[in-house]
């Protein structure tokens, strides 16, 4: 076990890296009660904290990288210990000292991603937009009424390039007038931030932010709740406030205010899966279950973990870019909440959280039992 700055000085990095509210810790364990973790494999964020009170965390250990960052124990937490900013700071020490144990190597090549293509798969930068060719997308000018970022996955991943087609199918039915920047985006940086590799996070920031300043952007469109979180809650640390939207939420009101018609019914039965960064981190529940709802035919079935206390799919924190054995995922477990209430279709809002489910429904016995899509999938199939 590998020990760094034992004893105080750990402790001072950890508050130095903005983790301080840890020594509140009075150990009683209600964070791991409430950890998706413990549902699957022993991990123990009361013991990562209880290591760190005394300088004595392994930062070789694999347990730093574990945490999702899925918010759910901070809400149970009696004494207010920021746990995901405690962990985040360790991680800060393990990724200075270029620390990546066995599983958690990738998060190096994501790195080198990130800083030469401004993408996590080292895609070229020059290819961000192809998803919207043949799509007749305009280039985002000034006075549009916002700009579409669609974020790594949904222009890079071919499954989730379909989210991206579908939501300018629908903007373009509601009149709405928008564009998108393309190669002059780069990632959010919310997950590797959060990785600790800050002076990444704020390269990739700084680097949207003068994008976006320089090509008057106002009001951002995102399909992928961790950019909405980051641009809503982490770009104003540079003192900059844009108006951030959420898919969800901008399908409800365009459906709201009668800009956007749903002219067929759905007659099949559907659970909604709440993100985290959606859900927990920003409070956007309503919105995704109202448009829901609102659909005739549809049946909305709720899962056991739904709302505040969803379970996490197990993509955040980075851990979207990380090997997690068969037996350890949470999505495996969400899925079969899903086909539990009877759903034919579990629908999310979130490109990891579409991601990891596919991944699980390919390893069900049956992968057609149960249908994953994104919200936007299914209203474009109703206009
Ligand atoms: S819930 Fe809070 S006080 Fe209790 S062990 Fe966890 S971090 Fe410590
Ligand atoms: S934030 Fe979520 S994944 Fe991380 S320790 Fe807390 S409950 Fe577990």
């Amino acid at each position: 076990m590998e020990t760094v700055a034992p004893f105080k000085e750990i402790i001072d990095l950890i508050k130095e890296q903005g983790g301080d509210a840890f020594k509140y810790c009075y150990q009683c364990g209600r964070c791991d009660t409430v950890c998706p973790w413990n549902r699957v494999r022993d991990f123990s964020m009361r013991k990562l904290i209880r290591e760190a009170t005394f300088g004595l965390t392994d930062i070789e250990s694999e347990d730093l990288w574990r945490c999702t960052t899925c918010g759910k124990c901070p809400q149970y937490c009696p004494r207010g210990v920021k746990q995901i900013e405690s962990g985040v700071a360790l991680r800060k020490i393990a990724t200075e000292n270029d620390i990546f144990p066995g599983p958690i190597a990738p998060i190096r090549t994501v790195s080198v991603g990130l800083m030469g293509e401004g993408n996590p798969f080292n895609e070229e930068r020059s290819k961000r937009a192809e998803w919207a060719e043949g799509l007749s997308v305009n280039t985002f000018s000034e006075g549009m009424e916002v700009l579409y970022f669609s974020c790594c996955y949904l222009s890079y991943a071919p499954r989730l390039k379909k989210v991206a087609a579908a939501t300018v199918d629908i903007l373009k039915k509601a009149g709405v007038k928008f564009g998108i920047l393309g190669s002059k985006e780069s990632c959010c940086g919310e997950s590797i931030r959060k990785t600790g590799n800050e002076e990444l996070f704020k390269k990739l920031a700084k680097d949207n932010i003068k994008t976006f300043i320089d090509n008057g952007v106002k009001k951002i469109l995102v399909s992928s709740p961790h950019s909405y979180h980051t641009f809503k809650n982490e770009y104003p640390e540079f003192m900059v406030n844009f108006e951030v939207v959420h898919i969800s939420q901008y399908l409800h009101e365009l459906i709201s205010s009668g800009r956007l018609k749903l002219t067929k019914g759905y007659g099949k039965k559907v659970t909604y899966h709440d993100p985290c960064y959606a859900g927990r981190h920003n409070g956007i529940f309503d919105e995704p279950r109202e448009i829901l709802k609102g659909i005739s035919g549809i049946e909305l079935l709720e899962m056991p973990d739904t709302r505040e206390n969803s379970l996490c799919c197990g993509g955040g924190g980075g851990r979207i870019w990380v090997e997690t054995p068969k037996s350890e995922r949470f999505s495996d477990l969400r899925l079969e909440q899903a086909i539990g209430v009877g759903a034919e279709v579990l629908v999310t809002s979130c490109p990891y959280c579409i991601t990891n489910f596919e991944d699980s429904r390919l390893s069900l016995d049956d992968p057609e039992v149960l249908e994953i899509r994104d919200i936007t999938e299914i209203i474009q199939e109703l206009i």
